[in-house]
């Protein structure tokens, strides 16, 4: 192995702390914590664990979190209640639903029921477009992305003029990094379902983000060597040797990756910590928005 690992879970908890700091500052200046409201819908067990571990979170940097959960069967009213619910509380800067949401919901509604003042995950549609519109800025940039940025940045390479590779394309990862790269100047190609010769593609980069949700998809000879490689991908394969039976790999071939690229994240422990770190960030920001007016 060749790369140096960008170590997610080092970063995480090095900005927890200035999160911890800067929260207990609010506190002593408004009187009350930050507070993060979540909206659940259903009783998905993945989507239960990551509101679990969105809480803890928020627990150890001092941020008040409350969850509305609601039964898989509400209707639409009442999951667009919740939210209001939240936009009108004042103990509550940030809010977050939970996706995905049951079949029978709008979730794009519901969404735009987030006030933009609360919209700690970036993803309401204003925050978005602003995002990428030159001479505009987004009050808050989605977690996930915001988080591989910073991990870019972490290996000192020079984003400005790099060639960069984004595969994959979701409203929640792949478009808002590749916009958040090329407003750093980076030179961004979109790779997605319908891409042809990806590989040709990936040769030439630069820094490679892969959001593509497909198991150790992007392979050691896919990658330009020395490149910055960022794996978003979390996917649970069978694997009988773990006491759960099962385990996460990214949607890079870590270990050919890791012999060509120059820097490389893992999973777990590269984007994952970061994107609830961001969240957190960003309630805390939510927080000092609500005060400064
Ligand atoms: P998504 O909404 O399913 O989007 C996947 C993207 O990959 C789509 O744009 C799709 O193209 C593209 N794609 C799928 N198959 C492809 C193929 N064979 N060749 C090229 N492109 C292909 O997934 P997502 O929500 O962006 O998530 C991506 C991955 O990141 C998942 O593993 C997810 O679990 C993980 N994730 C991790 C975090 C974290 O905090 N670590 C956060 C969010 C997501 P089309 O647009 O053409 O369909």
């Amino acid at each position: 192995m060749t790369a140096t690992i960008i170590d997610g879970r080092a970063v995480a908890k090095r900005l927890q702390g200035e999160i911890k700091a800067s929260a207990e500052q609010y506190l002593a200046s408004a009187g009350s914590a930050p507070g993060l409201g979540v909206v659940l819908v259903g009783d998905d067990p993945a989507s239960a664990m990551y509101v679990r571990m969105k809480r803890r979170a928020c627990e150890r940097v001092g941020i008040i979190s409350e969850a509305q959960i609601l039964p898989s069967a509400s209707t639409q009213e009442q999951v667009e209640a919740a939210v209001r619910g939240f936009n009108a509380d004042p103990r509550i800067h940030g809010i977050l639903v939970q996706l995905p949401l049951p079949d029978h919901i709008d979730d794009e509604a519901v969404l735009n029921e987030i006030s933009l003042a609360k919209d700690v995950d970036g993803i309401h549609p204003s925050n978005l477009g602003r995002l990428g519109m030159r001479g505009r800025e987004p009050t808050f940039t989605p977690a996930t992305p915001t988080g591989c940025m910073i991990l870019i940045e972490e290996t000192g390479m020079a984003i400005e003029g790099a060639r960069a590779v984004v595969i994959g394309r979701s409203n929640i990862v792949g478009l808002p990094v590749a916009l958040m790269l090329t407003n750093a100047n980076a030179t961004v190609t979109i790779c997605h379902s319908r891409t042809r010769d990806i590989p040709g593609l990936t040769r030439e980069a630069d820094i490679l983000v892969a959001a593509v949700g497909r198991p150790e998809f992007v392979k050691g000879d896919w990658i330009k060597p020395g490149a910055v490689v960022i794996d978003v991908g979390s996917n649970s394969v069978p694997d009988p040797a773990s006491e759960k039976g099962y385990r996460y790999v990214g949607d890079v071939e870590y270990a050919s990756a890791a012999d060509v690229a120059g820097h490389i994240t893992r999973v777990p422990g590269g984007v994952g910590p970061m994107t609830i770190t961001m969240l957190l960030s960003n309630t805390l920001k939510a927080a000092y928005n609500s005060i400064e007016g």
